[in-house]
């Protein structure tokens, strides 16, 4: 037997049991293996009748005395088997099968029996005769699996238990004793054994972190492999432009310590022959737009393309504008590229012809239709609408092999970046702007509702702006939340009578969209009503408070974007979050965004309330979910295996250790030790 063979080789797996294994996403023996117990039940502690706990589960030994069969008062079978404990106190327990008790309970012989106990009295308990073969896998600690309907728990006891005993599992040890001992590990064969049926506590704990280990380890390892690809992709190497310090130095303002560092570490990669897979991950409002602008720009005056993708139609348009003015008169041929635009086949020609030096679009520039000349630089940005094939497919329109650039505004903590983007470099921008006040953050009753409003009144009378954000374009009828329509139509005609109110979704056209931006951008347009189209990116500095509505219905990375639209300028900033009915969770989200701007501290917070699970990008650059490990539980285990995996790459470099050399090379093809993970 082997542990990469299908389950239909177990013996008594007929079609319809492996039909719900497979539900359960069991494949092969090892997946099996890996089924973990979700809890375990404690059947080793035998307890006498005196000092059992009422209602426990728990296990007593007892000698049977007498078995008396009755009838209730429905007419039914019921079994009451008299019992004396080691002690001689006596209890009873009952059954309602009697087929299935009469024949495997003989008086005069002593039995263990596991089950509630309550008024000396166990119903319908689990028991086993003291002198059975079976007894030790009856008195031991055992596991409780996770179904899937047809399957029962004692199936899938019976086939890992049977399993355990035929398949040699310590032939299957994964990691090289080196690692083993380094980190304290027990073998994988004892980690197997005791995550199904420890021995006890502590041989639970030492398996778990094994796996947990492992797990870590593996995905870690592969992805570090994969990335740094020791064959080195050979991609452009560019030249570093006295033109791109021209640029930098012109700017209307002087680039952040955070900013330079980032900006150094793009240009060092881009003057290497390898490929450039870098992330930069910088708060709302770091400034990402400028250090992408200035790779670009570098990338241009080495005669290559650049691809610039954004996540929205509005904000490909913003940033093509901003293009456009920052590299005014630099000879940079910019375009535009979304689905709505016109002319499109044109600048697809102009792109296949090079005639194009810079195309900024939202997902139209993944169509087949676009081909680049000599593509070399492609930055994606806010990656996590965007998944790892999207960008590899843009990679894939050029003969060259353009180096990648991805911007993130979820911070996420170092250790887990590791995990989730572990195939990139990354770079952080940790610090904003000089000037800029933290934005003043307030929970808002709809009873002060009129005291916030004489607050915004006074701010737009002192020529700043304000957006107002809800959830819904039209009414919906079912929850009791406020559509932008309705919202507008208050502000507009009631509230804010005296000021340019403007509102702006999803369903407006986009040339719509775009006068209305660009009116608000220019001050035309005091009060903006949106839906979360302006969620990412939107760039206005001089307005300087943020409303949001029905607060309760977003998720802390989508509060923290939102407000991000504030506090880009040197006003000082106020973001209102509005809600009434809040539950829990909200609650807790609402008291966070109060308390802090830190986009590092919201995302931990997100990670917790919410799990990694759904966090942003986790699942679409496909790293499969943990089946033990948990990224925020097991944070120490995680940076231990971190530590590890670094001490086995410098090895692996030197060159000087054989094992470590065919171990790696083995892993880099998914190869542990006889199966492949
Ligand atoms: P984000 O990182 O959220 O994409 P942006 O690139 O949109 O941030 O930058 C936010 C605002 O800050 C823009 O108006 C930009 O011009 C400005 N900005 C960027 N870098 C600096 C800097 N070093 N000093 C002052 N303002 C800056
Ligand atoms: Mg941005």
């Amino acid at each position: 037997m082997n542990i990469n063979d299908n389950i239909e080789s177990l013996k008594g797996v007929g079609s319809k049991r492996q039909s719900y294994l497979h539900k359960l996403n069991i494949y092969t023996i090892k997946d099996l293996i890996n089924h973990y117990p979700i809890r375990y039940i404690n059947k080793t502690k035998i307890c006498s009748v005196k000092n059992a706990t009422h209602g426990e589960n728990i296990t007593i030994k007892g000698k049977v005395i007498n078995i008396v069969n009755r009838k209730n008062y429905k007419r039914k079978s019921l079994i009451t088997v008299l019992l004396k404990d080691k002690i001689g106190d006596n209890f009873e327990a009952v059954f309602f099968n009697p087929k299935y008790v009469v024949n495997r309970l003989k008086i005069d012989e002593v039995y263990y029996f596991f089950g509630k106990i309550e008024n000396r009295k166990m119903i319908h308990p689990d028991f086993i005769n003291e002198k059975s073969q079976n007894v030790d896998e009856f008195l031991r600690i055992t596991p409780v699996y996770p179904l899937t309907n047809g399957l029962m728990q004692w199936h899938l006891l019976k086939m890992i238990n049977n399993l355990l005993k035929e398949l040699n599992i310590d032939d299957y040890e994964s990691l090289i004793d080196d690692i083993v001992k380094r980190n304290n590990l027990c073998s994988y064969g004892y980690a197997i054994r005791n995550i199904h049926f420890p021995n006890d506590k502590e041989a639970y704990k030492v398996a778990k972190y094994r796996l947990i280990f492992e797990e870590f380890f593996n995905i870690q390892l592969r992805l570090i492999l994969l990335k740094n690809n020791f064959e080195e992709e050979e991609g452009i190497k560019f030249q570093m432009k006295d033109m791109v310090n021209n640029f930098v130095d012109n700017l209307s303002f002087k680039l952040t310590g955070a900013q330079s560092r980032v900006l150094e570490e793009i240009f060092n990669d881009m003057q290497k022959k390898k490929v450039m897979n870098r992330i930069i991950q910088g708060d709302v409002g770091s400034g990402k737009t400028v250090i992408a602008m200035a790779a670009l720009y570098l990338s241009y005056l080495n005669g290559y393309q650049g691809a610039f993708m954004a996540p929205t139609e509005l904000l490909a348009i913003q940033h093509y504008n901003s293009f456009i003015s920052y590299f005014d008169g630099r000879g940079v041929n910019v375009r535009c590229l979304t689905s709505s635009i016109k002319n499109k086949e044109q600048i697809y020609k102009e792109i296949e012809n090079d005639a194009v030096d810079i195309v900024i679009g939202t997902h139209a520039l993944l169509q087949d239709k676009v081909k680049f000349n000599n593509l070399g630089l492609i930055i994606t940005d806010e990656q996590h609408r965007f998944g790892v094939r999207q960008r590899e497919k843009l990679s894939k329109k050029s003969n060259t092999k353009p180096d990648v650039l991805v911007m993130s505004a979820t911070p996420i903590p170092r250790t887990l970046s590791m995990v989730i983007h572990g195939d990139l470099d990354i770079s952080v921008i940790d610090e904003l702007p000089v000037g800029r006040k933290e934005i003043s953050t307030h929970y808002i009753k709809k009873n002060k509702k009129n005291e916030m409003y004489d607050f915004i009144r006074k701010n737009i009378n002192e020529g700043r702006q304000a957006y107002f954000v809800c959830p819904l374009v039209e009414d919906s009828e079912k929850l009791d939340l406020l559509s932008v329509e309705k919202y507008y139509y208050e502000l507009n005609e009631v509230v804010f009578k005296e000021f340019n109110v403007e509102m702006i979704h999803g369903k407006l056209k986009n040339n719509e969209k775009d006068e209305i931006m660009s009116r608000f951008k220019n001050g035309e347009v005091d009060i903006l009503v949106s839906t979360t189209v302006i969620e990412v990116g939107i760039d206005v500095t001089n307005a300087n408070i943020m409303v949001i509505e029905n607060a309760e219905r977003f998720g802390l990375s989508q509060l923290h974007q939102l407000r991000g639209r504030v506090g880009r300028g040197s006003f000082q900033s106020y973001c209102f979050l509005l809600a009434d009915k809040l539950g829990k969770i909200s609650k807790e989200r609402i008291k966070i965004m109060t308390e802090t701007n830190d986009g590092f501290r919201i995302s931990e917070k997100d990670l917790e309330l919410r799990g990694p699970g759904d966090i942003l990008g986790i699942r679409q650059s496909g790293i499969i979910e943990f089946k033990i490990a948990n990224i925020i539980k097991n944070n120490d285990i995680l940076v231990q295996t971190q530590k590890e995996i670094k001490f086995l790459i410098n090895e692996y470099k030197s060159g000087e250790n054989k094992e470590i050399i065919e171990f790696v090379n083995n892993v880099s093809k998914g190869i542990f030790k006889g199966y492949k993970i």
